[in-house]
């Protein structure tokens, strides 16, 4: 077994940059004998060299050059940890054209460039790692990409963004509304500053693209997914749907529908009886379904400093004992071989959960159940609370009305959508969530 160093660099010494520097630097032993050989810190690229750092490194290992990592021959790897797209990209790129196998923790860049990036990497001979991509600390890559390899993944069911899921739960479990919970998690550092991609639900579709390319061999960016955020959602739904038996989740999730494969990102109400529905808090958690195994649970932290470091560690550990570069040649990833074509949105189907404010007057029940039933959509629940009794007042109250559908295609769901808000009886907006199996 080789004795010589594997000497890394580590490009952004940020959040998880740091985590993965302490890793390495305090647990030397524990390198060598998962490794085979010391992993050592050559250099840490960092964008200002004068910032107070987490860490103190030996004396000539921060800078501020990448050029010194570039030009190095004796750096075999480099850890992109700088995130966003650009100037990680060309980061990325320049570090294979020199002969680095690549790290990285990047899934926005991966979803929007990974088919370039691979390519890449294959013309070069290099190797790109990327456990920490998707859903932090879990093992999902690994899972995935080797561990199911027997199977054809059939369905993923997945909480990958754990803001989310923190407002999620503080919502449900403290009552609070969102604005409230979105606060709670920016100061307990579970949101950026700025929590727009969390909560649209951009993050997890990014991630879910990378999962549907490595376990569907399908090209997916963010824009064919389709993708709504939990930035709209109310009090009132998370407690009209405990009532119901479920929990309302940013579910990810894929499925193969014969040759065709279905992707969505979106509020979802999951029965009480599921385990997903009881992952609270900033948790992440995947269910996937082999063809042979049947259900597989992982769960964990999805994202911190430490979670996010083991996973990049892992990848620098495979790096120094060869095993990362065996399996990236036989990854499925971003090749011209796709086993399954997208579904258009109109034709997923799903069960339902609407939520209107109608008019509490004659008929009305009648008007909504006929534009449903216009476009074959058949009702398994409807409920209608019980609104104070009025006498003789001229306004008309205005109540909820809660309607559970069977499954139906997307497409009749929208068209029937359209035509309950044409209604006189009926005010916008009317909230629609998906239901899941
Ligand atoms: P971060 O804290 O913002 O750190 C970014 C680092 O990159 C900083 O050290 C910064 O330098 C450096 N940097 C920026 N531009 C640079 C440039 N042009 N050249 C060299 N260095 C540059 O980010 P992070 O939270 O560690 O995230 C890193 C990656 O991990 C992202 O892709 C993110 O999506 C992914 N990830 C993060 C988490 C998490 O929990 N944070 C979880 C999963 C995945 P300065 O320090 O000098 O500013």
């Amino acid at each position: 077994m080789s004795r010589d160093p594997l000497n890394l660099a580590i490009v952004g010494l940020g959040n998880v940059g740091t985590g993965v520097a302490k890793i390495l630097t305090q647990q030397p032993e524990r390198m060598i004998q998962r490794a085979g050989r010391p992993i050592h810190v050559a250099k840490a690229v960092v964008r200002t060299l004068s910032k107070p750092r987490d860490i103190a490194l030996p004396a000539g290992v921060l800078t501020d050059d990448l050029q010194s990592v570039i030009r190095d021959p004796n750096i075999h790897v480099a850890c992109e940890l700088v995130g966003g797209i650009h100037p990680a990209k060309e980061i990325v790129l320049d570090l294979l054209a020199a002969g680095k196998d690549v790290v990285t923790a990047n899934k926005a860049l991966l979803c929007q460039h990974g088919e370039e990036i691979f390519n890449f990497a294959r013309k070069q001979g290099r190797t790109v790692c990327f456990e920490a991509a998707v859903a932090g600390g879990i093992p999902i890559i690994a899972a995935v990409g080797q561990s199911m390899a027997a199977n054809q993944i059939l369905a993923i069911q997945a909480i990958l963004n754990g803001t989310s899921n923190f407002i999620l739960s503080e919502m449900l479990l403290k009552h609070q509304t969102y604005a409230a919970a979105l606060q709670q998690a920016q100061a307990l550092g579970y949101a950026e500053a700025d929590p727009a991609l969390d909560v649209n639900g951009t993050d997890a579709a990014q991630k879910l693209g990378i999962l549907a390319q490595l376990s569907f061999g399908t090209k997916v960016n963010t824009s064919q997914i389709h993708v709504s955020g939990i930035d709209t959602l109310q009090q009132t739904d998370i407690q009209y749907a405990a009532g119901l038996g479920y929990t309302i989740k940013l579910l990810a999730s894929a499925r193969v529908n014969g040759d065709k494969l279905e992707l969505s990102v979106r509020p979802t109400l999951i029965h009480n009886d599921k385990p997903l529905a009881q992952i609270h808090g900033p948790f992440n958690a995947i269910l996937l379904d082999g063809d042979v195994v049947g259900n597989v649970w992982y769960s964990g932290r999805g994202a911190g400093q430490l979670p996010t470091a083991s996973a990049v560690t892992a990848d620098i550990i495979d790096m120094a004992i060869g095993r990362a570069q065996l399996t990236f040649r036989q990854l499925d990833l971003w090749c011209d071989t796709p086993r399954f074509t997208l579904a258009p949105e109109a034709e997923t189907r799903s069960r339902y959960y609407l939520r209107l404010s109608v008019e509490d007057r004659p008929h009305v029940m009648a008007d909504v159940t006929d534009r449903l039933g216009r476009h074959g959509i058949s009702l398994a629940t409807v409920i209608q609370p019980e609104a104070p009794e009025t006498e003789g007042g001229t306004q008309t109250q205005v109540v909820p009305l809660i309607i559970m559908t069977h499954r139906t295609s997307r497409g009749s769901l929208l068209a029937a959508e359209a035509e309950l808000s044409q209604l006189a009886s009926v005010r916008q907006p009317l909230m629609v969530l998906a239901v899941a199996d």
